[in-house]
């Protein structure tokens, strides 16, 4: 789209320079008036036209029913709570992957992972020998919006390649305090495995902690974790307060081994999986206290939500999808849809509650559109943009949604009706099952999918199939990126 420069001006670097030298000059004006108008009695103006800010705060492994606002009974969250009813509350919001690499690519890029090639039916996502990561074609939301001059920051978990080409500050971001992949990987001591995660000690896991690129601790004291992120947000806000930023904070926790800091040890009636939730609700609440000290919390959009459903086979120590059926590594609900919470004062109107049906691929649109970024023409975006729904418009957003397990589609859900095409459990060793004839559940009369009703509206399921068709007919699948080994 830039042909006719030269290249060094084609450079994103080159953008972001030009965007802040200007935004440097204006911002100059605009503390002038600023001050004239502090200095005449009247409150400070609105950040006029400057483009909003945005955190998107991302759990690890929190169920649909692990926040007080979605229903869990005794794990406090006043701050998640509060961004609901200050905000809005989405109900049927679906991440695009039931585990974690290619959940957090689908929201990275707004594409389904099976493009992106971060969809494998080896290996579900990366590990500690994984060879790639996130393709360098890919554009990231990041990316997208350091051309438009944002700062761009990345605090926690990223899970899309662990060497140097594929590490956030190669994908956009200008900055990266966090670990590369799962907590529970790299394990190096420790005995069976219940002893190891129902009392874990961080050394147990050879985890590094990056800075950009360097490594700055490791083992990482995962103890700590939590808190050191909220830290790290909130230097981050106050450091760039003054110019357009997207913050994304990636919460290492709840993904097991659950650690929290000494403050909230025996904090929740929820034993320890609900002091780790209160502590991730503590930091929600300093991000949005912070914004609200540096006076742009009007200017910022925070959005929560969770990379996929809880890891049941941990029991206690994984969380709850409410009343969602199972929950990570299915394609049931309580594999697919997260909690998401949208904060925005003045902006998104207080205390709505919408049942749109809206995925995690929408942020990227959303967000670009915000910005006044244009959207990648030149590949297929699968989100899109929200910001009407946001803003308290009860329109819907899709009326198809695709569970994949690695490139498979296993089910769809058209409007109401799910049907599954193959069913599995998440980690307990039994097979995937194909049916001929597909189950059926209607999700808003049934959101536990405890009834096949297949037999009674056959025509669904040809409706339901014919979709799917037309989706695999154009599909523009990328090879794997998960498979590959480093070398021994
Ligand atoms: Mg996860």
């Amino acid at each position: 789209m830039f042909a006719s420069m030269p290249d060094t001006m084609r450079h994103p670097a080159f953008f972001a320079f030009r965007f802040r030298s200007l935004a440097m000059r204006c911002l100059a004006c605009t503390a002038f008036f600023l001050c004239l108008t502090a200095c005449s009695g009247r409150p400070a103006a609105a950040q006029g036209d400057r483009p909003p800010n945005v955190v998107l705060i991302f759990a690890d492994d929190l169920g649909y029913g692990d926040i007080g606002v979605y229903g869990h009974p005794t794990i406090r969250t006043p701050n998640l709570d509060r961004m609901a009813a200050e905000g809005m509350k989405f109900t049927q919001f679906y991440v695009g992957a039931s585990v974690c690499t290619p959940s957090r690519a689908a929201l990275l890029t707004g594409r389904l992972p099976i493009r992106s090639g971060m969809a494998s039916d080896r290996r579900r996502v990366l590990f500690p020998d994984s060879k790639l990561g996130l393709p360098a074609r890919e554009i990231t939301i990041a990316e997208a919006l350091k051309e438009a001059g944002y700062a761009t920051g990345i605090v926690g978990k990223w899970h899309l390649g662990h060497l140097e080409p594929f590490l956030p500050t190669n994908h956009g971001f200008d900055s990266y305090y966090g670990i590369p992949y799962s907590n529970d990987m790299d394990r190096v001591a420790g005995g069976e495995w219940q002893e190891i995660f129902w009392e874990p000690k961080f050394e147990y896991w050879n985890v590094p902690l990056l800075r950009d690129t360097e490594v700055i601790e490791r083992p990482v004291d995962q103890e700590t974790i939590t808190r050191r992120y909220a830290q790290e947000a909130v230097a981050f806000i106050r450091d760039h307060a003054g110019e357009p930023f997207f913050l994304y904070l990636a919460h290492t926790m709840p993904h097991t081994p659950l650690f929290r800091s000494a403050a909230f040890a025996g904090h929740s009636k929820a034993g320890l999986y609900g002091d780790v939730i209160e502590e991730i609700d503590w930091s929600v609440g300093q991000v949005m206290q912070t914004l609200e000290e540096e006076g742009i919390a009007e200017n910022t959009l925070v959005f929560f939500t969770s990379d996929n459903g809880p890891w049941l086979i941990f029991r206690t120590h994984g969380g709850s999808a409410g009343l969602l059926r199972d929950g990570k590594g299915t394609t049931y609900e309580g594999g697919m849809r997260s909690p998401a919470l949208a904060w925005w004062p003045g902006t998104v109107p207080a205390g709505a509650v919408n049942s749109a049906l809206v995925t995690a691929m929408d942020v990227f649109p959303t967000v670009l559109g915000m910005a006044g970024v244009p959207v990648p023409d030149d590949r297929t975006i699968d989100g899109m943009d929200i910001g009407n729904i946001l803003r308290g418009s009860d329109e819907d957003a899709h009326d198809m949604i695709l569970y994949y397990r690695g490139t498979r589609i296993f089910a769809a859900r058209v409007g109401p009706w799910k049907a599954h095409f193959i069913t599995q459990r998440a980690y307990i060793g039994d097979d995937p099952v194909s049916h001929d004839t597909p189950i059926l559940n209607h999700l808003e009369h049934d959101p536990s999918e405890r009834f096949d009703v297949s037999a009674e509206h056959p025509e669904v399921l040809e409706g339901i199939a014919a979709r799917v068709a037309e989706h695999q007919a154009g599909l523009d699948p990328w090879p794997t990126q998960l498979d590959a080994r480093i070398e021994e």
